[in-house]
């Protein structure tokens, strides 16, 4: 155990939801942690030192580069330079293609997609010097296949694996691998968030909008744990994941196989 002892982990996102599962899941293997974030960061720092590894916490937003730079340097000079890469932070919003309000499609592709550029060309360099390094991409089934009203979404998430694909190209002689995770539904405030709305606009309970979200689309009927994609980002840290590079691990409950 503790097969992590001594990297340091940054992870995008981390206060909630999945990139804290994530997070807590390096942390219980040993790794430093550098959490990022709005909301309850003390939280979320209080249960990542319960693993007794150091922690930090920036609150850089994901859609200010200067502000990406500025949380690069300090999580290298807190803890050392990155060693686990987590592009995780993520926002979302629904709406038909030809209402879609501009400043969302920015929004969303400045922080799901253009923010792991900024941290990968950054935190490449000194894992490339040590021959090691991993970067994992939290995409998206809907990096994959499409749906309706996620324009933006959608766009961002497939963008994210091309980036993955080429990071996993230009770094393929080197220590350093780049994939890309594809979670379906999972139970989190974003889309707890949609299930609420999708509860008030169809005048049905949240538990049978939950129902309906999953039956749709998920044919195991079931969420998505965080703390399993959490263990995904473990193994792809591992030794046996190390000829593992530009994947897209989709993690759906058979979503895309349908
Ligand atoms: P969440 O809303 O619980 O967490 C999102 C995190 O991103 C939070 O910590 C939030 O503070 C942070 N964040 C948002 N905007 C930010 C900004 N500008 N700068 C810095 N941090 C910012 O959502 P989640 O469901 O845990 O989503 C995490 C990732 O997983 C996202 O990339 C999302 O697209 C992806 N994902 C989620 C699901 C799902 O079903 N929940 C499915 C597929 C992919």
């Amino acid at each position: 155990m503790h097969t992590l002892k001594g990297k340091t982990a940054l992870v995008t996102g981390s206060t909630s939801g999945i990139g804290l599962a994530i997070a807590s899941e390096l942390a219980s293997q040993g790794a430093n942690i550098v959490l990022n974030g709005f909301g309850d960061a003390d939280a979320a720092v209080k249960q990542i030192a319960s693993y007794g590894v150091a922690v930090r916490y920036h609150g850089a937003d994901m859609s200010q580069p200067a502000e990406i730079e500025a949380m690069m340097r300090y999580a290298a000079a807190e803890l050392g330079a990155v060693d686990i890469l987590v592009n995780n932070a993520g926002i979302q919003h629904v709406a038909a293609l030809e209402h879609f309000p501009p400043e969302r499609w920015d929004a969303i592709i400045a922080i799901n997609l253009t923010a792991a550029f900024h941290t990968s060309r950054l935190a490449i360099p000194a894992m490339r010097e040590r021959n090691w390094g991993r970067i994992v991409n939290v995409a998206s089934v809907h990096g994959l296949v499409a749906s309706r009203q996620k324009s933006a979404y959608v766009a961002a998430k497939h963008g994210l694996i091309g980036l993955t694909k080429v990071a996993a190209l230009e770094l393929a002689e080197t220590g350093v691998t780049c994939n890309a995770i594809c979670p379906g539904w999972v139970r989190t405030p974003l889309v707890m968030e949609q299930i609420e709305a999708r509860a008030r606009e169809e005048g049905v309970s949240v538990q049978e909008a939950q129902r309906e979200l999953l039956s749709e689309k998920q044919p195991s009927h079931d969420f998505v744990t965080a703390e399993q994609l959490g263990q995904l980002v473990v193994f792809l840290c591992s030794p046996a994941a190390s000829q593992i590079r530009g994947a897209a691990w989709n993690v759906d409950g058979g979503w895309v196989a349908q």
